[in-house]
């Protein structure tokens, strides 16, 4: 998945465009630029990867979401569904609002289960956050109608996911709004940044003016720009913007590398009849960013990375006992652990993580072995390592 392991040139020469004329900062300082609009060009660059209407960068992933969902109109004591299998920022992302995160079950997708959302829905619901996990996709059809049926907002986490589609359409676009993260681990980087996508555009101009302390971006003096509402800064800068537009340039050359690496892996590991993968629904098509795949039991997953590690097989995880992927060891959260008091409302509408146990989650996920694929492989490196793979694999079993 990481674009960093393939920067060069291209990058050095849009960053040094930046450094040329000195400005930093996404707005403003027209006089001073030479032309050289890093963010807007991202934007613009994005709209058309994502087939999207409108494209706003913020700082971070995690800033995506909180954006999202804010300019929805999402906050204090409304319940997001999101999945105990994602990363650490989803809930992150819904308590800064003040909003209260519901984890519910995963399926054999790895992503949202369509009934495990059904069954937590209560009159406080106001939004379903399904997280497109290493590189693939839930049951985006039936989530679908879950929303449209409950009149809910359904944002999607595609950080993980960027190339990816469902019935022809990117990942991330596919809900009312949709997130990206540019990190420095993510398919296409920025260093640091991530985007909201969306085809309504109020939500758009919302999240423009939120992630920019409320400025409303009419004329040509920031200064006298009026707040239509109360906003953060979530922007991102020219430098970081300028590393992403490089990237997002070579997007398709990353997507057919990992294509063609994932296919060398699945294939070789498709001969054992213990090994299983993910379901991918009908009409979905992986970034094959992640190979993921299950094996019978815990112990023979814990065997087999252990097999992996001994014989120099890296970048394979199994999310069970991961503190930042999956519920079991998010303790801060169970606790509460937080530097200042949170609302009596999130307090108690998180009391359920006390109690509530995933067995539906824990038999996908104490199975489930996920490798990241590397852009900077070889074929013939990707060749000894599914040989490794299998060979480890069979000693196990
Ligand atoms: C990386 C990631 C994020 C957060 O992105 P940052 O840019 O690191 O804040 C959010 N969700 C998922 C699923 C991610 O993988």
């Amino acid at each position: 998945m990481p674009g960093f392991e393939l920067f060069g040139e291209l990058e050095r020469n849009e960053v040094n465009d930046v450094l040329d004329n000195g400005v930093l900062m996404r707005y403003g300082f027209d006089g001073m630029r030479n032309g050289h609009w890093k963010a807007k060009a991202l934007e613009s660059e994005l709209q058309t990867t994502f087939q999207s209407k409108h494209v706003q960068l913020v700082s971070s992933g995690t800033a995506a979401v909180s954006v999202a969902l804010a300019s929805a109109g999402v906050g204090a004591g409304d319940e997001v569904i999101m999945p105990t299998f994602t990363f650490v920022a989803s809930f992150e992302a819904i308590m800064l609002l003040g909003a209260i995160p519901i984890l519910v079950d995963i399926d054999d997708t790895l992503g949202l289960s369509p009934e495990a959302i059904e069954a937590v829905i209560t009159p406080k619901t106001k939004a379903v956050m399904v997280v497109q996990m290493c590189g693939s996709m839930a049951k985006m059809d039936a989530i679908q109608r879950i929303c449209n049926n409950h009149n809910l907002l359904l944002v999607e986490d595609a950080c993980q996911a960027i190339g990816g589609t469902y019935k022809g359409k990117p990942l991330g676009s596919i809900g009312d709004l949709g997130c990206f993260s540019f990190d420095f681990v993510k398919t296409i980087t920025c260093g640091e940044g991530g985007a909201v996508i969306t085809n309504n555009k109020e939500y758009y101009t919302n999240s423009d003016h939120y992630s920019d302390h409320g400025h409303d971006h009419i004329g040509n003096d920031r200064g006298a720009e009026s707040h239509p509402f109360l906003g953060y800064n979530f922007r991102i800068s020219e430098l970081h913007a300028a590393v992403g537009l490089a990237q997002v340039k070579r997007l398709p050359e990353f997507l057919e590398i990992q294509k063609r690496n994932f296919g060398i892996l699945r294939d070789a590991l498709s001969i054992i009849p213990e090994v299983t993968f993910r379901t991918v629904p009908e009409g979905g098509e992986e970034s094959c960013a992640f190979l993921n795949f299950f094996l019978p039991d815990l112990e023979t997953t814990r065997t087999v990375i252990e097999g992996f590690k001994n014989d120099g097989v890296d970048a394979c995880w199994n999310y069970y006992d991961n503190t930042w992927h999956y519920i079991r060891k998010w303790d801060h959260l169970k606790d509460l652990k937080s530097l200042f008091p949170i609302s009596k409302e999130v307090k108690e509408g998180l009391e359920y993580l006390q109690t509530k146990t995933f067995e539906k989650s824990d038999h996908y996920i104490a199975r489930n072995i996920s490798c990241l694929i590397k852009l900077s492989w070889t074929e013939e490196e990707v060749r000894d390592r599914a040989a490794k793979m299998v060979a480890a694999i069979k000693k196990a079993l």
